[in-house]
């Protein structure tokens, strides 16, 4: 079961994406958490990708490609894998359309998260992340330590004012798009209004599922 999530930064992708894990049995896998990881430890990967990130702008598409490949390669994705925030540019989908053809294994479905602009705003701005277990807390200050793996929680770069604006203009530029290119390209794609409480948006997100 291959699954892509899509949405603005901050529509809850990350926290329907565990959700849908425990529900489905099947891991997730976020290009944000793996470059952050990579930046974190230094890697080649993680030099290149700093940058970008900082300012809110996207990795290059030829990154995003490596990390999508090595994903469907591992055996851990064997039984199918839900991909979040690892498709935001034409290119990407196209990539992944074109690796999925080569191993033969078919899209299941895209889900969109939909909320307005303001109350993104207002939840990436209030958001503090935990620097260990990449956890994401809204009514926690940074420097608290991590109520779930004692870690330190921080505000993310990117969730500095400049870098949201950023994020969603490049959301609506890039990433808005793709919605129709799956669609042109005959995926199953299916809106799930985010604003609401986890549950409903997880039972809107199951029921997108056909679950
Ligand atoms: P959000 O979706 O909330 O902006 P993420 O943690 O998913 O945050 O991603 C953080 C950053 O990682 C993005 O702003 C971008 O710089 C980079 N990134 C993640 N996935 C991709 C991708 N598919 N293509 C390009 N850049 C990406
Ligand atoms: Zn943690």
């Amino acid at each position: 079961m291959i699954i892509v999530l899509l949405g603005p930064p901050g529509a809850g992708k990350g926290t329907q994406g565990e959700r849908l894990v425990a529900r489905l049995g099947v891991p997730k896998v976020a290009t944000g958490d793996v470059l952050r990881a990579a930046v974190k430890a230094g890697t080649r990967l993680g030099l290149e990708a700093k940058g970008f990130m900082d300012r809110g702008d996207l990795v290059p598409d030829r990154v995003i490609l490596g990390i999508m490949k090595e994903t469907l390669s591992s055996p851990e994705t064997a039984k199918g894998v839900i991909l979040d925030g690892v498709v935001r540019t034409e290119a990407q989908a196209e990539g992944l359309a074109g690796m999925l053809k080569e191993i033969n294994r078919p899209l299941d479905a895209v889900l969109v998260f939909t909320i307005a602009d303001d109350v993104l705003i207002a939840r990436l701005s209030a958001r503090t992340t935990c620097d260990h277990c990449q956890t994401p807390f809204m009514d926690m200050a940074p420097g608290t330590t991590c109520p779930k793996c004692g870690g330190h929680l921080v505000r993310r770069k990117d969730d500095e004012p400049d870098a949201i604006r950023r994020r969603l203009e490049v959301y609506t530029a890039q990433t808005e798009p793709v919605i129709h290119w799956f669609r042109d390209h005959g995926a199953k794609v299916v809106s799930v209004d985010a604003v609401g409480t986890m549950d409903e948006v997880e039972a809107r997100a199951l029921a997108a599922l056909g679950r």
